[in-house]
């Protein structure tokens, strides 16, 4: 089979490999659409230690879907023909490889195959091309409901990217209408626009004072601030978090899906004072993938539109170099299979 070999930054490598091997616990799936991460983007430009993609050489690859093939003696809840959805955490022994998992290849071996944890099967009318963003779309929809907004939250995302907007788009399906996106790059403000996002072009306009016109101030224990209850920061430097402790208004919420190392600075009188939460949100949980595959086939807003670019395995240098361009490209996939 074919397959993908990253050897360190801008170098991979087309293979021909044997089909892995599944034990009897394990399926072998024939994938037919992986999407590349900003991380795999990351391991791509500057090398694997700064992607998960290590050690190098490896495989990677975490995105992906596509039909079981195989099925070893002792799975009793998938078949043969069965359209999935593999959350890569299910094909490596250590939980720290996940971009290691090999979805850029054509075939893989789950080996811990638990269905509706690692494994989930598709509805049909939910494409395999589209099936593969639901890796992603799990991490928006997990950074988003780290704060648990409801229909009555105000809220304020940071980041038109490809999660922010996958974020957004699950809010929208939740029915969360005080809704403001605020994004500097043009590109991405443009197709957030056409999706039907309100986004603020940050660039010059500061957010929190945009949402206080749009959703009013609100005063409690003496600090009037922008009446915004949630802020989701999809974008994930700590500047945000910084501004965020400032600008945030009392009793609200802060989720963060941020890898930044930068220190803040934090007055924990302020914080107590203002009663603040604030999230991590790291990958996501099986409950968070209900949610996707649920917002995937019913939500209104085709938010598979963020795809820009699929390529052929054999493509993959172009294909790296559209997902390298911040510019352009949102989300690009392989079509590995494209008639499963
Ligand atoms: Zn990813």
């Amino acid at each position: 089979m074919k397959r993908l070999w990253f050897k360190g930054a801008g170098d991979v490598e087309l293979q021909e490999v044997p089909i892995p091997e599944i034990d009897e616990n394990g399926i072998l799936v024939k994938i037919a659409y992986a999407g590349i991460c900003g991380s795999d983007v990351h391991g791509y430009t500057k090398g694997g230690m700064f992607g998960g993609i290590y050690p190098e050489p490896n495989t990677f690859g975490h995105e992906f879907a596509g039909v079981v093939v195989e099925t070893g003696a002792a799975v009793v809840d998938f078949k043969v023909g069965d359209r999935v959805w593999v959350d890569p955490l299910g094909c490596v022994r250590d939980p720290r490889l996940t971009c290691t998992a090999g979805g850029f290849g054509e075939y893989i071996a789950v080996i811990k195959p638990v269905k509706d944890v690692t494994v989930f099967i598709l509805p049909d009318e939910l494409s395999f091309k589209n099936a593969s963003l639901i890796e992603p779309f799990g991490v928006g929809v997990h950074t988003k409901n780290r704060a648990k907004p409801t229909v009555d939250d105000k809220v304020l995302l940071f980041g038109a990217g490809p999660i922010g907007l996958m974020a957004w788009s699950a809010l929208k399906h939740q029915g969360i209408e005080n809704l403001i996106v605020a994004e500097r790059m043009p590109s991405r403000i443009e197709l957030a626009r056409s999706l039907g996002a309100h986004v603020v072009d940050n660039t010059d306009i500061d957010a929190y004072e945009y949402a206080a016109e749009q959703f009013g101030t609100a005063t409690v224990n003496a600090y009037e601030r922008p009446d915004v209850t949630v802020v989701v920061d999809c974008v994930g430097i700590g500047a945000l978090m910084g501004e965020y402790l400032e600008k945030g208004r009392c009793n609200s919420r802060f989720t963060t899906l941020g890898l930044d190392q930068t220190p803040l600075t934090i007055k924990p009188g302020e914080f107590m004072s203002k009663q603040f939460s604030v999230f991590g949100a790291r990958g996501y949980e099986p409950v968070d993938i209900k949610e996707v595959i649920e917002v995937l086939v019913n939500g209104e807003v085709d938010i598979t539109r963020i795809i820009t670019g699929v390529y052929a395995l054999e493509d993959y240098e172009a294909a790296f170099a559209a997902a390298c361009d911040r510019n352009s490209g949102m989300k690009v996939v392989f079509e590995i299979d494209g008639t499963l």
